[in-house]
């Protein structure tokens, strides 16, 4: 079975541990490679290469950054099919996704905060006749990147980007779920020319691998994504040693539909944002309020797309719906479709495991996209992240209603708005508890944007500078001026 190795110092290895953990396909439900199975020694490894490599990359002009980078932007683009396919098969999502979505946004990442480091800027505050002051902004040292499972490289790409092209040398981790195409990643890193040790990847269990970045006494910030619960150890473990950290966390996020909106577009896109990558994008909207004038058009509309919406092999290029990332994960979202039963929803379509008609996917880990009505906006179904093909439908009355039922949530990490109504857009968006509002719109980015939530949803931003900021230290310089 094909081996994923780590990538210390420049070289692909074998974890220190001699261990290995099993790596499933999630639409067949069959093992199909090894993951090494680190632990803090192969992390010790890994640290002490980025250690190594730090003095020379942080004083690597940064436009030599800037180009070593690019190509690694540009192989991730000739390789983009090779790479689409490795993620289909690692994560479950439909092969047009990835080749669409995942892999082109991962060598933006990479080419995008390859050009931000010629631009970006420190400042300089001047004390009139007195003095001058200016900001030194310089890379922190070795700094932890932590990944999660449902956008693999997109997100991995999306840490190590800033925080390389600032000059720091990084020890990351993806998720031991999805760990492909960070392996092949590690192998174009050596085509690009990174020199050794100034990226290194390590493989494993987050309590094991990843508790080893966390508490590692020299390494000094973190930069992580996933869930809330993760995070708050994180900064429990982090703080008391003064660690920087990003955390990007969970979310229950609202869509909310007035009855002005453009009815097709917001129709259209309500499917895409509900069950994009089976519901298990953090940016998904999971509670979808509706005016209570169009609730029943809307809710007949949107249940019959949903209902058509075939799940398929994932390989299949005309797939738009796939397995979900693993078993547990599959039962833990079909728990929560019992729960919202027992709390007295009703299911108007999906609500179960289904199985493709392609046989290759007979014990995959599939479930029907499921839309549910009828429940209370306090009970649990609507209060806790389900992270998969489930979204809830409400009706509203009024502004304040729904503002409410949207910010009564513990996360607040992106929220839609449906409206024709230009102030009453403005006034939500200033009234919603929420890092992200998108007006008539979902998951349009620009890599420029601060990104990232309030509440339980996450400390800090990440993208364009915000990343740059954080992944730099800075220091005021002051000088007299004497006369
Ligand atoms: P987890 O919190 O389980 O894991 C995220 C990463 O942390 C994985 O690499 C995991 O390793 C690692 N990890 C787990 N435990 C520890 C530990 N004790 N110390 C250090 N690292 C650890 O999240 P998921 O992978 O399940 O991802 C889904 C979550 O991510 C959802 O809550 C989703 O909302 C959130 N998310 C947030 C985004 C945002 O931008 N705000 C974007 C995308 C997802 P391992 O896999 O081995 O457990």
């Amino acid at each position: 079975m094909k081996k994923i190795l780590n990538y210390i110092n420049g070289k692909l290895v074998e974890p220190a541990t001699q261990k290995w953990l099993n790596n499933v396909n999630p639409a067949t439900g069959k093992d199909y490679s090894l993951i090494p199975d680190s632990d803090a020694s192969d992390v010790e490894e890994a640290y002490k290469a980025a250690a190594n490599a730090f003095p020379s990359w942080s004083t690597t002009p940064y436009a030599e950054r800037s180009q070593i980078l690019t190509k690694l932007a540009d192989l991730i683009g000739a390789n983009l099919e090779s790479l689409a396919l490795a993620e289909s098969i690692d994560n479950g999502k439909p092969v047009s996704l990835a080749s669409h979505v995942d892999i082109p946004r991962a060598e933006s990442n990479i080419r995008f905060f390859a050009s931000a480091i010629n631009h970006f800027h420190s400042e300089a505050h001047i004390m009139e006749d007195r003095g001058i002051n200016y900001t030194n902004r310089k890379p922190i040292g070795v700094v932890g990147c932590i990944s999660p499972w449902n956008l693999p490289l997109y997100l991995f790409t999306w840490k190590i980007a800033p925080a390389l092209a600032s000059g720091n040398t990084v020890v990351a981790k993806p998720s031991e779920v999805t760990p492909m195409t960070a392996y092949l990643l590690s192998e174009l890193c050596i085509e690009a020319g990174l020199p050794a040790g100034v990226l290194n990847i390590v493989h494993g269990l987050g309590p094991s691998a990843g508790d080893a970045i966390i508490s590692h006494p020299k390494i000094k910030a973190i930069s992580f994504t996933g869930g809330t619960k993760t995070g708050a150890y994180i900064a429990s473990k982090a703080a008391p040693m003064f660690k920087k950290l990003s955390l990007e966390l969970g979310g229950k996020n609202p869509a909310i539909i007035f009855a002005d909106c453009d009815f097709d577009e917001m129709l259209k896109t309500t499917v895409r944002s509900s069950f994009a990558n089976q519901g298990q994008i953090c940016l998904c909207g999971s509670r979808i309020f509706v005016e209570r004038s169009i609730y029943t058009k809307f809710k007949e509309a949107f249940v019959a797309k949903v209902a058509r919406m075939k799940a398929g092999n994932p390989l299949d290029p005309s797939t738009k719906f796939g397995a979900v990332v693993g078993k547990d994960h599959m039962n833990k979202v079909l728990e929560y479709i019992q729960l919202a039963k027992e709390e007295g929803g009703t299911v108007l379509t999906g609500g179960n495991r289904i199985f493709p008609e392609d046989e290759a996917c007979a014990e995959g880990y599939f479930i029907a996209p499921t839309v549910i009505e009828g429940l209370d906006y306090m009970c649990r179904t609507n209060q806790e992240e389900i992270f998969g093909p489930v979204v809830t439908l409400t009706p509203f009355d009024t502004e304040e209603e729904v503002l409410k039922m949207a910010n009564s949530v513990e996360y607040g990490l992106a929220a839609t708005v449906w409206t024709s109504h230009l102030n009453r857009a403005h006034k939500m968006a200033q009234q919603l508890e929420s890092g992200i509002v998108w007006i008539n719109c979902w998951l349009v980015r620009d890599l420029r944007t601060p990104f990232g939530g309030v509440k339980s949803s996450g400390v800090g931003r990440e993208g364009g500078f915000e990343a740059l900021r954080f992944f730099t230290e800075p220091q005021n310089v002051c000088i007299q001026l004497t006369s």
